[in-house]
């Protein structure tokens, strides 16, 4: 079958709500951050943003979540799903982006920061010192801001994890995004499913509290795939999986196999939960850091 599946009507985005998102749209300009929130133009903006519906603005905002991106807008990898751009020499690091970030996020005063970036495999340290000083920068300034960091794999050097998962953070997440067996054909040919679960495996080794990942659906992964990866996440010992519907970023990128349906994502869910996992989210426009503060004040901090 060379036809594409068409886009169902849920995947089709609405309208930010939520009484902190203006607020928090408004505070950003001028403050020199870059959202991946805004700038991928995610549509759970006004989850992730707005807090619980409902809330006061401060009570908002203590729930809310934004991701940042750091290490610029280049990757040295190029996965098959992602939009980011590759090259092999990305510009040098900005030596001052720690302290601006973290001066910036402080003053933004948000709940739960979620710190990401491209992978930099051109760098000795992979980045993993210019992430921890971020991360320390931020919990100096602002004790209070529960801060989650996304990390690439470090190309399997266990060291550079450590330097991150010692840096203060309240989450370590590394994305596995698809099953083991689908693995070459999604991601790059560096990454593989074995140094993802070493990765995660490690940092929690290193004492972090949460450990997390992610998964796509959608890619032509089956049931027993999914099974599978479940039960190593289990193993290590993960306490949170996100699940996602994968969508083509553009026609160069690998095809959607399927819409899964939201009964499926409903599904999955129960499954994970019923393995142990303290918390999982799972829709069509679920990302890896949809309303992880909400989910952390819910039940972690209980
Ligand atoms: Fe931002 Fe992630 Fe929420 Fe999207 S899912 S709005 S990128 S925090
Ligand atoms: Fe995109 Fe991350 Fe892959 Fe780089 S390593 S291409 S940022 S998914």
């Amino acid at each position: 079958n060379t036809t594409a599946p068409r886009l169902p009507s849920y995947l089709k985005t609405t309208i930010p709500k939520g009484a902190s998102f203006s607020k928090i749209k408004k505070d950003i300009r001028g403050l020199g951050l870059h959202t991946v929130c805004e700038e991928a133009r995610c549509p759970n903006i006004g989850d992730c943003w707005g807090g619980k519906e409902g809330a006061t603005e401060a009570e908002g905002k203590k729930g809310a979540t934004a991701t940042i991106m750091l290490m610029g807008d280049t990757c040295t990898r190029g996965c098959r799903f992602c939009s980011v751009k590759t090259n092999r020499k990305p510009p040098p690091l900005d030596v001052h982006e720690p302290e601006n970030t973290a001066e910036a996020i402080s003053r933004w005063g948000l709940g739960y920061i979620v710190l990401t970036s491209v992978d930099r495999d051109d760098l000795a340290d992979g980045g993993c010192h210019h992430f921890a000083e971020t991360i320390m920068k931020i919990k100096q300034k602002a004790p209070q801001i529960l801060v989650e960091a996304l990390t690439g794999d470090f190309w399997g050097n266990l060291d550079h994890v450590s330097v991150v998962a010692k840096s203060g953070l309240d989450v370590y997440a590394h994305n596995i995004e698809t099953v083991e067996a689908l693995t070459p054909f999604v991601r790059d040919r560096r990454a593989t499913f074995r140094q993802s679960l070493a990765v995660l495996a490690h940092a929690k080794k290193e004492g972090v509290r949460v450990t997390k990942t992610s998964m796509m659906l959608g890619v032509g992964e089956n049931e027993d795939q999914i099974m599978h990866a479940l039960r190593e996440l289990r193993n290590i010992d993960v306490d949170v999986v996100t699940f996602g519907q994968y969508m083509r970023p553009t026609k160069r990128h690998m095809k959607v196999d399927r819409y899964v349906e939201p009964a499926e994502f409903d599904r999955w869910k129960q499954v994970a939960e019923d393995m142990g996992f303290l918390y999982v989210a799972s829709g069509p426009l679920v990302r890896s850091s949809y309303k992880a503060g909400e989910f952390y004040i819910e039940n972690v901090l209980k």
